[in-house]
């Protein structure tokens, strides 16, 4: 039985626009699809609005961790950015999801055999058991459709926790604000934020618009104790890479910290 939900029948690409259209009057920086300059290999995947990101787990680059699943249901960018490098899907052996917003899920059910980590806050919206909340589940209906078919590949992750892939490590830190199971990964020296945050074209660091987020005051709490916990660590991040903007710098999210006030 299939329930009508309000946004069901919106199709992909309406969301799509949609989306754009609320990304581009935010002042944004722009972005486009392709490997990231001088990060080793990680490459941006596009679908409409939205960034999925495969990152290279080999020295060869033939496996792949895969963060965020973009909003395509047919994850055809991912699988033809694979394809473009003569591999097949299975290159990807694990998929971290920043937060379970639908233009992040969408393509998962497509990689029927790899585990997904996710917040435990947002399983049920990737499980499918939860619509997401707010205005994006009024804009998009709850997500029977795109979640996961098999429950036994999702495993929730939680603050501190490493899982390692092949020759790399992931690093999890839930930001909860977003969402409230948001997680930040790092791997190597990038910092994968999802929602938490996107970049101006000024090159400084923005909060995702309102109406998008869950609660912006504890978003920016818990990146702002994730730059101190990080500065305290002597930790070196080299690039800052959201979902919805060009990639940024470690100092512009210290900048926006030390202007604001703490809560
Ligand atoms: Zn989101």
């Amino acid at each position: 039985m299939s329930e009508i939900t309000p946004g069901a029948d919106m199709t992909h690409r309406k969301q799509g626009l949609f989306f754009k259209l609320m990304l581009r009057s935010s002042g944004v920086s722009l972005f486009e699809g392709g490997e990231i300059p001088n990060t080793d290999g990680i490459i941006r995947v596009v679908s409409a609005h939205s960034s999925a990101y495969l990152v290279p787990t080999n020295t060869e680059k033939t496996d792949y961790v895969l963060i965020d699943a973009g909003m395509d249901k047919n994850a055809a960018n991912i699988k033809k950015e694979l394809q473009i490098r003569a591999l097949h899907d299975q290159a990807i052996k694990a998929i971290f999801i920043t937060h379970g917003h639908p233009d992040h899920i969408g393509g998962l059910r497509q990689f029927p055999d790899v585990p997904i980590y996710v917040g435990a806050p947002d399983d049920g919206y990737v499980s499918g058991k939860a619509p997401s909340d707010g205005f994006v589940g009024k804009l998009t209906g709850s997500q029977p459709g795109i979640a996961v078919t098999d429950p036994d590949q999702l495993k929730t992750i939680a603050d501190g926790q490493v899982v390692s892939i092949g020759e790399k490590s992931v690093e999890a830190f839930t930001i909860p604000g977003h969402t409230r199971g948001s997680v930040a990964y790092v791997i190597g020296s990038a910092l994968f934020v999802g929602d938490a945050i996107a970049f101006r074209r000024n090159g400084t660091k923005m909060d995702s618009p309102k109406p998008f987020s869950h609660d912006i005051p504890q978003s920016r709490e818990s990146v702002a104790r994730l730059v101190r916990q990080f500065d305290d660590q002597g930790r070196a991040i080299e690039h800052v890479i959201p979902s919805h903007s060009d990639v940024g710098t470690f100092d512009a999210l210290r900048d926006d910290v030390r202007q604001a006030p703490m809560s």
